[in-house]
């Protein structure tokens, strides 16, 4: 909790233009950065989220765009955030992360009607061709 406050302090001062906010959940959007600071392994996801920030992951892509933008995500917390920060990086973390990820994508690409793979024709529109 403590290291996780140091993080907090550092990010705020070397990101400016961000706002950092506790909150119910981990997320990015626009300039402000939700976290939840007693979360396991808030330190790797408060950082997750900041790649988002720093990678322009602001425009809301595709389902099918979602699981590259968040490896993406991962491998520059690996790469250049963790490091950067000292935080130690946990493979095993951000693949179980991954995985929770594909799990929902994959359920929310289903229709909820008819369970059959449904068509996203633009970010948040979808069409299910069996239940027309
Ligand atoms: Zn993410
Ligand atoms: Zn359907």
């Amino acid at each position: 909790m403590a290291n996780f406050e140091k993080l907090l302090k550092r990010l705020a001062s070397d990101f400016p233009a961000l706002n950092f906010k506790a909150s119910k959940r981990f997320s990015y959007r626009k300039d402000t950065i939700t976290f939840i600071p007693t979360s396991d392994g808030a330190p790797l996801l408060l950082l997750h989220e900041l790649a988002h920030a720093v990678l322009s992951h602001s425009a809301t892509p595709k389902i099918i765009d979602r699981l590259a933008v968040e490896r993406d995500a991962w491998e520059y917390v690996k790469n250049v955030l963790a490091p950067k920060y000292r935080i130690a990086y946990d493979e095993d973390f951000a693949h179980k992360h991954l995985v929770t990820y594909q799990n929902y994508l994959h359920k929310k690409s289903l229709c909820p009607k008819c369970r059959q793979p449904r068509l996203e024709t633009k970010p948040g529109k979808w069409h299910c061709s069996y239940c027309i």
